[in-house]
């Protein structure tokens, strides 16, 4: 049963307006979402519509599965049959069933971002231009705005008015067209571009549709583009009832071609377009939520809203300052032990970044503390593509084993292909040998000198492990092997920064356990890729922000907050624009947060940012009202994450000597300082550091530890 007791007087009227056009503005956690919800439930439960008659877009498919799901809860089975979903899942529905009046077949193919990016090298090959000089994202741009704006290939080739550069441009649009019309494929523009043409060419289709539903509903409307904005006309133009909820300081996608003067402007429009403002917020507490506004306020492209909130004031926001990201990672974790032991669950965490790379020091420290967590919307660091093939490399230095040959062999491309792998893995079969090791003995006759050049590069890396520390090895390998290279020519910005952010990694390894080999890192990242797979339920939420979008959580963290990292040192350059969308995406961040709102930042030296760190201007930019300042850097000695009962640190290098500590023995941790062993338990010791540290689980065989020595006396 719908409870419209659930809802102020505000929200009410939102819910049951009979207005055709109607609009709500407001800002975060004022309930429109909700309201959008309650308003399918009303027209099933109170006004006698069929679900099948109703339309409901989302931004996402998760968000799709909530609504369903509240909207099940609310009226048991009564409410199957709405069609909820993204904008192209709606628009892949639609097609499966009428595309054949665009010549298509029913079973179309929908090309994704891999499969562009084939078609893209074949297209560079035929036109004998290089991935260096048209990097394939740009070359997409193109692709996709020439669509946009209806231009078909031999019109771009018009207005290429004998631009050599562009002449190029154009002709691979028109092979990657043609490509993918030979194969019937429909890249994720086409599949909104294509329902739009069915429409306009086709009335007695459109009259179908838009016959079918009775009542459209979109929700954060400020993200459409034009094009989308076209296609929910069309579908509405039947029944003319069409409801759109957004907040113009949410828009986030512009750069995917969002246009948030959509709904602005919506009144130009629809002449009978009703607008409804929701002013309360029930999400945050007041520190939260004035803090947020406190950001947003600096947009000059703005309407101002008068949100106010009736949770009280509730806790200040936390900055926190550390001196290293692991150590920001080891504050969040230490936060959500603490808060856990306060009754929150896990799932009541969220952990949000700016871009992917910043979530691997977090990750680590959850794993060594076994916290569960889930990541939306990405892979876990050490999962990713570039990562796992960074990692093999390493491992033709010290294993050289045949899954990591395989893996990296012909990445970046050498011309190898599965037959000689397979030939190769057949010699080394039939010789006990390892793949390598087949290669380096030359007992493979073909390809030669790629095999021989690539031999040459692991032996001398194999000779340079023994006098390089681990951060120029890396180094070397990502130069030597050309790895670097291929991302930069393929402008893959967000993998570059996942490499520079593993060279990050093993910089800080080296510097905690300096005395550690290259097999010592491999073997504490095994560590870390182990438990990957594991799924709980309650877990703590990692995800970008962008992906946190209509989300919301007890305590959230933003960490990675420093300038050139968030705001983006390429949305910087943007000028004004870019940085108001920053903006716009701190403000999102901010207040995803119900109870708790820690931002975090750290100063050290960043490998993507090639300086130290400053803290973002969107921490300055809150209110000095609604937060606390913490700043943790005068003292290395972080405050211990684990209770006595509690084995630290996962890093676990090398066999266990396990009779080497025994009560009463003096040792000297790392960072810690000199400690007392109160037991040793099976490899495991329990030692006593000075106040504020106290009483640590650690294994014997970490090298952080070591047993206090004569020298150490004088
Ligand atoms: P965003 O802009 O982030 O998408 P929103 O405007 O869609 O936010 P909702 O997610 O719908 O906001 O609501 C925020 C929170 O407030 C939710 O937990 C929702 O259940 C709760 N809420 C909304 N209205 C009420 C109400 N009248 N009484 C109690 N709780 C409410
Ligand atoms: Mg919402």
């Amino acid at each position: 049963m719908v409870v419209f007791s659930q809802l102020n007087e505000n929200q009410k009227c939102a819910v049951e307006d009979k207005h055709n056009h109607i609009r709500i503005i407001a800002g975060a956690g004022s309930g429109k979402t909700r309201v959008l919800t309650m308003r399918i439930a009303y027209l099933i439960e109170k006004m006698n519509v069929l679900p099948y008659h109703i339309l409901a877009i989302t931004f996402t498919n998760k968000a799709a599965k909530e609504m369903k799901s509240r909207i099940n809860e609310m009226l048991s089975d009564k409410g199957v049959g709405c069609h909820i979903s993204t904008i192209h899942s709606l628009c892949m529905r639609i097609l499966s069933e009428d595309i054949v009046a665009l010549n298509y077949p029913r079973n179309f193919t929908v090309v994704d971002a891999d499969d562009q990016k084939q078609i893209l090298k074949e297209a560079y090959k035929l036109v004998g231009i290089d991935k260096k000089e048209y990097a394939y994202g740009s070359m997409l741009d193109y692709i996709a705005d020439n669509k946009y704006q209806s231009i078909n290939p031999s019109k771009a080739m018009e207005y290429t008015y004998g631009e050599p550069r562009l002449i190029n441009k154009a002709k691979v649009f028109a092979y990657y067209q043609e490509r993918l019309e030979k194969m019937y494929g429909l890249d994720f523009d086409d599949l909104i571009l294509f329902t739009t043409r069915l429409f306009d060419e086709n009335p007695v289709i459109l009259e179908k549709w838009a016959k079918r539903f009775h009542y459209i509903h979109v929700d954060e409307f400020q993200d459409v583009d034009k094009e989308q904005y076209k296609l929910i006309k069309q579908l509405s133009s039947f029944h003319n009832n069409l409801y759109v909820v957004g907040d113009p300081d949410q828009t986030i996608f512009t750069w995917r071609g969002a246009d948030v003067n959509i709904i602005t402007n919506m009144d130009k429009d629809f002449k009978d377009l009703y607008t409804i403002i929701l002013n309360e917020n029930y999400r945050s507490t007041n520190n939260i939520l004035s803090g947020a506004n406190s950001v947003i306020k600096n947009n000059k492209a703005r309407v101002e809203k008068d949100l106010y909130s009736n949770n009280g004031a509730g806790d200040r926001i936390i900055h926190k300052t550390c001196f290293s990201e692991a150590a920001e990672a080891n504050y969040v974790a230490n936060q959500i032990i603490k808060l856990r032991n306060d009754g929150y669950n896990y799932r009541d965490f969220a952990i949000l970044y700016r871009s992917n790379y910043l979530s691997r020091d977090v990750e680590k420290v959850l794993l060594e503390n076994r916290i569960p967590y889930v990541i939306y919307g990405g892979l876990r660091f050490y999962e990713r593509m570039e990562v796992k093939d960074i990692l093999c490399y390493l491992r033709m230095i010290t294993r050289a084993d045949d899954l990591a040959l395989i893996r990296i062999i012909n990445t970046p491309r050498r011309g190898i292909g599965q037959k000689t792998i397979d030939a190769i893995q057949e010699i080394a079969n039939s010789q006990n040998m390892t793949m390598y090791e087949v290669l380096k003995a030359g007992l493979y006759p073909k390809n030669k000198d790629t095999f021989d050049h690539f031999v040459k590069m692991v032996e001398k890396w194999r000779n340079d492990v023994q006098t390089l520390d681990l951060e120029l090895l890396l180094k070397e390998v990502l130069d030597d092997s050309g790895y670097r290279t291929m991302l930069e020519a393929e402008n893959e910005t967000e993998r570059l920064e996942n490499i520079k952010s593993l060279l990050d990694d093993i910089k800080e390894y080296s510097e905690d356990y300096p005395d550690s080999t290259l097999d010592d890192y491999l073997q504490m990242i095994s560590l870390y890729t182990d438990r990957a797979s594991e799924q709980v339920y309650d877990s703590v939420n990692l995800c970008t922000i962008h992906s946190a979008k209509g989300l919301e959580f007890e305590c959230v963290f933003v960490i990675g907050l420093s300038e050139g990292v968030f705001p983006s040192e390429k949305t910087l350059s943007e000028g004004l624009k870019g940085l108001e969308e920053e903006r716009r995406l701190a403000y999102v961040a901010y207040t995803r947060a119900k109870k708790l709102l820690y931002v975090t930042e750290s100063s050290s030296f960043s490998y993507v940012l090639q300086s130290s760190k400053l803290p973002s201007r969107f921490i300055k930019e809150i209110d000095s009202a609604y937060i606390e300042h913490v700043d943790d850097r005068v003292s290395p000695i972080s405050s211990p994450i684990f209770d006595e009962d509690v084995v630290i640190n996962t890093r676990v290098n090398k066999e266990p000597k396990d009779d080497m500590y025994r009560k009463g023995d003096i040792i000297i941790h790392k960072i810690y300082g000199e400690g007392v062993i109160l037991s040793n338990d099976n490899g495991v010791v329990s030692i006593a550091f000075p106040h504020p540290v106290g009483i640590k689980k650690i294994l014997a065989s970490h090298p952080s530890i070591r047993k206090k020595t004569k020298d150490d006396y004088s």
